[in-house]
């Protein structure tokens, strides 16, 4: 079988102290707009928030004219309940209680992307939901702390693949993925979120890899939307979207989207924090 040759930007330490600027900024903006999601809040309002968030730290937005047609039209993408990734903020979108709500958020510093997503509950939501949003940001996790330089890349989506089953019989989106990330939002290599360990490129120091799952309550199964855009459940049920942006250094990790540096999470699972991190 003939296979296209990955070709996958390695980053100095230096570049990487550059793209944790911009990782910053977006863990801000993640903290920003989680909070301001409340009921009656709309999803353009949230984006608006993101707008400050990046014009107050001199960032570029790494989502806004992106690729289409359409270009997207925003700086933040917002993905409520069986909308599973890529939901256009809206004035008519207007979050509600009990609402699941993916927030997926990217800035440029430098000429330097950061990427990531979180789930957030809106006012009181059910059991079933919570579980599906912890699963998810459990496999995100385990995926990352499944990284390191030596391996494999499909280590981390066999890591992904065992925590979500070991949580419940979730579906895991179908046809998407975490990717390479750096001078350019999307680049190689493709990062599928299950599959068995051991398989694709080999990871070494200075990758730097945007992890995301996307599970949910019923099919692995999505749709497109008539924007373009929005991915959505086939089956209306609810996903759930957690997303990091990591870098793999010899000695550890450096999860350049925590405010930590992934410090917490990653001592939890017993794997190494890049002494970069500090
Ligand atoms: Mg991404």
């Amino acid at each position: 079988m003939l296979r296209r040759r990955e070709n996958i930007q390695l980053k100095t330490p230096d570049q990487l102290r550059s793209m944790r600027k911009a990782g910053l900024v977006v863990a801000a903006g993640l903290a920003a707009v989680a909070e301001a999601a409340r009921p009656g809040v709309s999803t353009a309002e949230l984006d608006l928030i993101a707008r400050r968030v990046l014009a107050e730290a001199g960032a570029v937005s790494s989502f806004l004219g992106y690729s289409g047609p359409p270009p997207f039209p925003a700086v933040l993408c917002s993905s409520r309940n069986a909308r599973v990734v890529h939901g256009i903020p809206s004035p008519d979108d207007v979050l509600a209680d009990g609402d699941l709500l993916s927030l997926d958020f990217g800035a440029i510093v430098d000429g330097w992307h950061g990427d990531a997503a979180v789930t957030v509950a809106v006012g009181e939501v059910g059991f079933e939901a919570r579980a599906l949003s912890q699963a998810c940001r459990d496999a995100l996790w385990d995926g990352i702390a499944a990284a390191r330089v030596g391996g494999r890349l499909t280590d981390i989506s066999n890591a992904i693949q065992t925590s979500v089953r070991s949580s419940g019989g979730y579906g895991i989106v179908a046809g998407y993925g975490g990717h390479g990330i750096g001078t350019a939002m999307h680049m190689d290599p493709h990062v599928p979120n299950y599959g068995r360990a051991g398989k694709g490129p080999r990871l070494v120091g200075g990758m730097t890899l945007a992890i995301e799952p996307m599970i949910t309550l019923g099919s692995a199964e999505t749709r497109e939307l008539a924007d373009n855009w929005t991915v959505e459940t086939i089956d209306g049920s609810l996903a759930a979207h957690w997303e990091h942006t990591v870098a793999l250094l010899p000695d550890g990790l450096w999860v350049l989207t925590a405010e930590d540096g992934g410090r917490a999470e990653l001592t939890a699972r017993g794997a190494p924090v890049s002494a970069l991190a500090d």
